[in-house]
This record gives structure tokens, C-alpha cells and sequence, in this order.
């Protein structure tokens, strides 16, 4: 097998290709496409909704953001008239189980009664879970997205609930027509995709991206990547002829729709074996993550690159669902203080200056390597003005070659974090004069 090295840093390809990453996932940002016969795929803003109209009404398959609800519904209606009968939440994240709103105050005024929602029986306890970690949880997402905190549900009131949970499968009969809903965990644990074997048509959630399988999150719970490649398989054979993604295209014809689920098996079954021979042969989480090779031909699919997560981030979260958190140095099992380490450190360098020039120096050659030293100078020099200055500069360089998502998050969150640190040592500067 030929292989290619997983890069620290971004491949050249990665500028070229970023626009990607907005195409499949944001443009054009609203629509609705008929997927197969009375059949859409709805995209209110970045999130996809199936719509899938029978005789007996619509089924909805999830419900996008709480912000797009009213856009949702004009979406729908735009492409029928059909009643709603029946909701499944493909899993319960906030951008797909949360603009339900307005096309159910709609169902309510026109037949009196509120449509079914399904959904898998972890999607109750997520919400629950969403409750009990908001103030984590809208942090961790305005980090990733690299902005302001968003909102998220503070109460059980922001959320509608399913009335009906299911374990592993469960068959809909609508309007005389089979959905088939499955449970798989993948990137949550919660998942359901619906097979329509009358329309071969899949609706599959978050299971489908069109990039990188997204089980590694740095910041979120448990991934479970070998239950997301059984699913994948399956979802191979069923000879789907369309799919509804979470986001980005749908994807269309027999062959593209088994070709993607097989490689992104492929892929991710590469990371568990390759992370499970490395722990199974003592190796450390280091030596793991950098031992890491992909397979050429899946390095190179463009539904398969590390737009959202990336496969070091896979490996980790493998690591972790196997092992424990101790990372193999025994100075960091009860470690001195970061602070403290950063200013032994800086002293033994001379100053927070050694650092800063030193890493200016290694930008060109190993910016992860000099992004180190810029993060020990400044936290070795907490008020030092030109740490700060040069961690933002060479994150903004970081930030600018990386392709996933959610290490852009983190970097964004760095650069922030010292240029706020920059107007505060400016301002302390502006008092003083
Ligand atoms: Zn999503």
C-alpha cells in the first residue's frame, strides 16, 4: 500500500482547496432540491432538512437551526403543501433538532394536533445533558466557530422533545410507503439514518459530511468511530440511488453514493487499526498521532479531506476511548504549574525576547515548532507586549494554512485571547502616562 504522511501543517493544496469547505457547506445557502420523486433536500442557511411527502403527509427528517425556523418553513412550503405527519431527528445537535417551531405552530393551527417525533433514544438524554453543560457547551461552540458565544438551550422548554424513542431499528409506515430508521453512533451517539427503499433514497444526519469523518472533535465528548464504519457499510449495501447529507450537497447515483460510504469505512477503519496496533505495542500518544500515515487513495478523495476534523484528531479521541489521559511523560502526571514552567523557561533564556526571536526565526521552517516557543514566552511573560504580538502573528499564519474547522476555531481563539491581552497591556500603558 502506498502511503502519505499525515503534514503537522497544512498541505499546499489546503489554500486552494478552502473555498471547498464553503461551497459544499454554504453555497448556494438556501435551497430546496428534489432528491428523488416528492423528495427534497432543504437547506435552511448550512443545515440540511429532508422533506419527503406522502400520501398521508410530510415527513421531516430533522429540523435544521432555531434561528432558520421560519426559513425552514417558507422552504417547505415553497415545495409543498402537504400537512406534516411525522418528525425524525437524525441526532439531537442544536443545528438540526432546534428549528422545529414555526412549521409546528403551523401543523397545530391547521389540523389541531402536533405531528410524531421520533428520534433515537439518546437524543432525550443529549438534551438533558445540553442542560446540565450549557455554559460549557455555548463556549465550546463559539470557539470552534471562532466567534462570539452563540446561543444555546438554558431550559427544556428551548428543546421539542421527542414523544416517541427507539433502540436500535425501527420501521415508519407513511402513507403506504416503508422508512427504514436505524440507529448508528458516529460523531454522536445518537444517530439515526432513514432508508426509503421506495425512493432508494438515504437520509443520514451528521453521518455524511462530505469531508474527513468528523470523530475526533478536541473539544467534545466521545466519538465512536468503528460503529460509524459498521454503519457505513450498511449504509453501502443498501444500493441507494440519492442521499441527504447533514450539510453540505446531496449526493446522487448509485455508485458515487457507495463509493463514499466505502472509502469513508475505509478510512476510518485505517485510524482504529492503526491507533489500536500503536497502544497494543506500548507506543505513547506522541509516538501514535506521529506515526500516523493515510493511504494514498484516500489521502486524495475530496469528500474524505480534513475540512472539520482532521485524522490526528481521530486518533486521539480512539486513543482515548482505549486508554487513559496520562500522555506518557511522567512530568506531566501531577505537573508544576504551567506559569511556573513558562517562567523557568523564559529565565533560563535570557528573557521572553530569546523566545519571541528565536520563533520568528522558525516561522518559515516549522510554525508549529516556533508557535511553541511564541506560547511559552508569553506565558512566561504574561505582561510582555511583544510575546503577545508575535503568538498572534504566528497563529494568524497557523490559522491562515490550516484547513479543519475546528483547529481554525482554537487558533482564532489564541489570537484573540493575546490581542486582548495586547489592548489591556496598551491601555495599562495609556493610564500609566
Ligand atoms: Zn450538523
Amino acid at each position: 500500500m502506498t502511503a502519505t504522511s499525515v503534514p503537522p501543517t497544512a498541505p499546499d493544496r489546503t489554500r486552494a482547496t478552502m473555498g471547498a469547505l464553503f461551497d459544499i457547506w454554504s453555497e448556494p445557502a438556501s435551497r430546496a432540491i428534489e432528491v428523488a420523486p416528492r423528495a427534497w433536500s432543504v437547506c435552511a442557511g448550512i443545515v440540511n432538512v429532508g422533506v419527503i411527502e406522502t400520501d398521508e403527509g410530510l415527513v421531516l427528517i430533522d429540523a435544521g437551526l432555531r434561528q432558520q425556523g421560519e426559513e425552514l418553513r417558507a422552504l417547505v412550503r415553497s415545495v409543498t403543501s402537504a400537512p406534516l405527519h411525522t418528525v425524525v431527528f437524525t441526532h439531537g445537535h442544536i443545528d438540526h433538532a432546534l428549528g422545529l417551531g414555526p412549521l409546528l405552530e403551523e401543523t397545530v393551527e391547521q389540523t389541531g394536533s402536533r405531528p410524531r417525533v421520533l428520534a433515537h433514544r439518546n437524543v432525550p438524554a443529549r438534551f438533558e445533558r445540553y442542560l446540565r453543560t450549557a455554559g460549557l457547551n455555548s463556549s465550546v461552540n463559539a470557539r470552534q466557530s471562532g466567534g462570539p458565544a452563540t446561543w444555546w438551550p438554558t431550559g427544556e422548554r428551548d428543546f421539542v422533545w421527542p414523544d416517541t424513542v427507539y433502540d436500535d431499528r425501527m420501521t415508519l409506515r407513511v402513507g403506504g410507503e416503508e422508512i427504514h430508521l436505524r440507529h448508528a453512533k458516529g460523531e454522536t451517539d445518537d444517530a439515526t439514518w432513514a432508508w426509503m427503499p421506495g425512493r432508494k433514497l438515504l437520509a443520514v444526519g451528521d453521518l455524511w459530511l462530505g469531508v474527513c469523518p468528523n470523530a475526533g472533535n478536541p473539544q467534545k465528548v466521545q466519538r465512536y468511530a468503528e460503529e460509524w464504519a459498521d454503519a457505513a457499510e450498511e449504509m453501502a449495501a443498501t444500493g441507494a440511488e440519492a442521499m441527504i447529507p447533514g450539510h453540505g450537497m446531496p449526493v446522487t447515483g448509485a455508485a458515487a453514493v457507495r463509493e463514499r460510504w466505502l472509502d469513508a469505512a475505509e478510512l476510518i477503519r485505517h485510524l482504529v487499526d492503526h491507533t489500536l496496533a500503536a497502544l497494543n505495542a506500548g507506543r505513547t500518544h506522541e509516538q501514535i498521532v506521529r506515526s500516523l500515515e493515510l493511504p494514498e487513495h484516500l489521502a486524495a478523495k475530496p469528500y474524505l479531506q480534513p475540512y472539520h476534523d482532521r485524522p490526528e484528531f481521530v486518533v486521539r479521541n480512539l486513543i482515548r476511548r482505549y486508554g487513559g489521559w496520562w500522555d506518557g511523560r511522567a512530568a506531566n502526571l501531577l505537573p508544576a504549574a504551567t506559569g511556573d514552567q513558562a517562567r523557568e523557561l523564559v529565565t533560563l533564556a535570557g528573557g521572553a525576547g530569546t523566545l519571541v526571536d528565536r520563533a520568528y526565526r522558525l516561522a518559515d521552517t516549522d510554525l508549529a515548532l516556533a508557535c511553541h516557543l511564541a506560547e511559552w514566552a508569553a506565558l512566561g511573560e504574561p505582561d510582555n507586549p511583544t510575546a503577545h504580538r508575535c503568538l498572534s502573528e504566528l497563529f494568524e499564519r497557523r490559522y491562515a494554512a490550516e484547513p479543519s474547522f475546528q483547529a481554525r476555531g482554537i487558533f482564532r481563539d489564541a489570537i484573540t485571547r493575546s490581542q486582548a491581552a495586547l489592548d489591556r497591556l496598551g491601555a495599562a500603558e495609556n493610564t500609566a502616562t
